[in-house]
């Protein structure tokens, strides 16, 4: 019979995996045991609904068995089974959702990446080949006449025929390799070894594994000589405890163990942060094991993540991922959550409107600001780790919704401060006000460095005031949308007034204004349609000319719409540009003599000056051959 291929995804990664990126082979056994499990609760939970299932909670277990003859290593489950597409969109692709970020970050190629996106997909079923050289899934769906058989010896393919089953589930047959120098397969046909290996990885697992276990019997006449030997005696076991972790006893289960279950189950390469544990009784009763990544998942940014909470009532889950138990702004948790207070036999359409999920979810809501605030508080490094994976999470939380719940999130975001040369919070800010300080003061540029050298920025700096350099696209709408902190507005050094000006200053910069009107507006005139008015500016110190902007839209709004892909609209959105002027600086001297005298080349000097604006704003250039030209044309 023709092979069929698998998807090239599939087969690279196989082929990754062969050559064993994978230090722990052993491994693949949780893997195997862990699929079984779902496929029980998923059986499980369609009994709860469908009679026709016809077992009970009871019925349900795993099975290991071993063939040291054949070299085989079975692992059977009584759950869901296979069709034949489930079948072949199931083994005959690896995570098929997750292909093309895996193409993607193939064609990227650094080895280091692909191993880590292989974490994060889990590798699952295929981890069998790490150690087999043929692998034989038997199975048949819940509802169907005839079972499966599926076969392959790697990454060459595979084949699909039917076969007899007499019952619902499915057997994973694991040809296990010969053994080489390096390497012992035949450790994974010895029962104790296989036990060792489930107490450490699968022990939780709610279904029971059953195996038989070869234990060594005292025999009182046993021996040639009737005086009494050892004899082998084998007896089927349950060899997991059968308790999830977060049903245990706090004082039993250590930090290790909570960030050990937490990189397993939800397939991550790095610690979490923070792990919240809740064990709340009252009306509504329930557990609940939370986790704070460090890191955020490859796909956290895009449309194909999915968040929530695992659902679990009385040891049964219920769902996967659900979404109402998670506010969006703290859609990064994940975790479990496990109540027996919910009512399970209805459809998960009425579930996610259970009175008692609202409960839950408001209540986690706390634990997970109160655990935010703790790192943030003390455990800074932590916090820190956290907040460059997801401080674009908790901004466009503060922006969403129309600001609902921007309260509740200040107080975990951070900005890089010119003073103290590192992240700090608004409140650390705030703190070290000087006296007489009015406004927050903070500046929008591609990097820190750049905000800190704009012009306005060292007035800023004059006053004794430390200023906050902001260089997400989102954060100038965090600003905007926050309006202010403790009272203190916030203040746009590129946009809004500083208020350090003295109203002598002031009056100065009025007079000034008035006397210079006619090339002020001369100025105006050279650059039509291109900026909104030409003042005079005290704000700037060494630099002779600055754009700043007038009403809503701020220059980084603009590159933020403009860099919006696809929105043909956003052109439109244009901010009002207003070019200020240093009346102090030698080339204002310039301008000044050239509009007395040479007034086409006062025109010029004008069109050099804006340009010379908007580079230091960080806008490029619409066309540099023609400022070269334009400022060739100045010799
Ligand atoms: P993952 O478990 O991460 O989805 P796997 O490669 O381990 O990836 O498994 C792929 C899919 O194959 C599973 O999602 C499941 O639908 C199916 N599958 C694997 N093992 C079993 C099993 N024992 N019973 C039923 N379906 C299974």
């Amino acid at each position: 019979m023709a092979k069929k291929q698998f998807k090239t995804e599939s087969k690279r990664i196989l082929d990754l995996m062969i050559n064993s990126i994978y230090t722990h082979k052993e491994i693949f056994l949780r893997e195997i045991i862990s699929n079984a499990s779902d496929a029980i609760d998923k059986l499980c939970y369609r009994s709860l609904t469908d009679e026709t299932v016809g077992m009970t909670r009871e019925d349900f277990r795993i099975r290991i068995d071993v063939d040291k003859d054949a070299r085989t290593l079975t692992v059977s489950d009584n759950g869901i089974g296979m069709t034949r597409e489930e079948l072949e969109a199931n083994l005959g692709v690896i995570a098929s959702s997750g292909t093309r970020a895996f193409r993607d970050t193939l064609s990227g190629g650094e080895n280091a990446d692909e191993v880590d996106v292989i974490g994060q997909f889990g590798v699952g079923f295929y981890s069998a080949f790490m150690v087999s050289d043929k692998v034989t899934v038997i199975t048949r769906a819940f509802g169907a006449e005839e079972g499966y058989r599926w076969e392959s010896s790697g990454a060459d393919g595979y084949t699909v025929t039917p076969c007899e089953k007499d019952t619902v589930g499915t057997d994973v047959i694991m040809h296990l390799k010969p053994d080489t120098d390096g390497e012992d397969y035949s450790g994974y046909l010895e029962s104790w070894q296989l036990k060792e290996l489930i107490k450490k990885y699968s022990d939780y697992i709610r279904w029971p594994i059953h195996m038989t276990v070869e234990r060594r019997e005292w025999d009182e006449k046993g021996g040639e000589d009737g005086k009494g030997a050892y004899n082998t005696v084998e007896e089927d076991q349950v060899v997991n405890t059968m308790v999830p972790i977060w049903q245990r006893p706090k004082a039993e289960v250590s930090d290790d163990d909570c960030k050990a279950y937490y990189k397993e189950h939800f397939r991550d390469t790095a610690d979490p942060v923070g792990v919240i544990r809740v064990n709340a009784e009252g009306l509504t009763s329930y557990k609940a094991m939370l986790f704070i990544p460090a890191k955020a998942p490859y796909d956290y940014y895009t449309r194909e993540y999915q968040p929530g909470l695992q659902l679990y009532s009385a040891g049964v889950m219920i769902m996967d991922k659900c979404a109402d138990l998670l506010p969006d702004c703290f859609r990064f948790v994940r975790g479990v959550v496990d109540s027996p207070d919910l009512s399970l036999n209805i459809s998960r359409e009425l579930l996610q409107h259970d009175r008692q999920l609202k409960v839950i979810a408001a209540n986690l809501e706390k634990k997970i600001q109160a655990e935010l605030t703790r790192l943030k508080d003390s455990d800074r490094d932590h916090y820190l780790t956290f907040y460059e994976a997801f401080a674009p999470q908790l901004k466009y939380g503060v922006v969403g919704d129309f600001g609902m719940h921007k309260d509740q999130l200040k107080d975990l975001l951070l900005f890089y401060s010119v003073k103290q040369e590192k992240l700090i919070s608004l409140a650390e800010y705030v703190e070290a006000m000087p006296e007489g300080q009015e406004k927050l003061y903070y500046a929008c540029a591609e990097t820190t460095k750049r905000a800190a050298a704009l012009p306005q920025a060292e007035t800023v700096k004059a006053a004794g005031y430390d200023m906050l350099c902001l260089t997400d696209d989102v954060d100038n709408f965090v600003m905007q949308m926050l309006g202010s902190y403790n009272e203190k507005p916030f203040c746009n050094v590129t946009s809004d007034d500083l208020g350090l000006e003295s109203e002598e200053e002031k009056k100065d910069t009025e007079q000034k204004e008035e006397e210079y009107r006619g090339l002020l507006d001369f100025v105006k005139e050279s650059l039509p349609g291109l900026v909104e008015s030409v003042r005079l500016s005290h704000k700037l110190k060494t630099q002779p000319v600055f754009l700043t902007t007038e009403g809503e839209v701020t220059l980084e709004m603009e590159k933020y719409f403009q860099n919006l892909p696809g929105v043909p609209e956003a052109d439109n959105i244009k901010a009002k540009r207003v070019l200020e002027l240093n009346a102090e600086h030698p080339a204002f001297a310039a301008l000044k003599k050239a509009y007395e005298e040479d007034k086409p080349r006062a025109a010029r000097l004008s069109m050099v000056l804006l340009a010379q604006a908007e580079l230091i704003a960080g806008i490029p250039l619409d066309d540099p051959a023609a400022y070269t030209e334009l400022v060739c044309g100045l010799f």
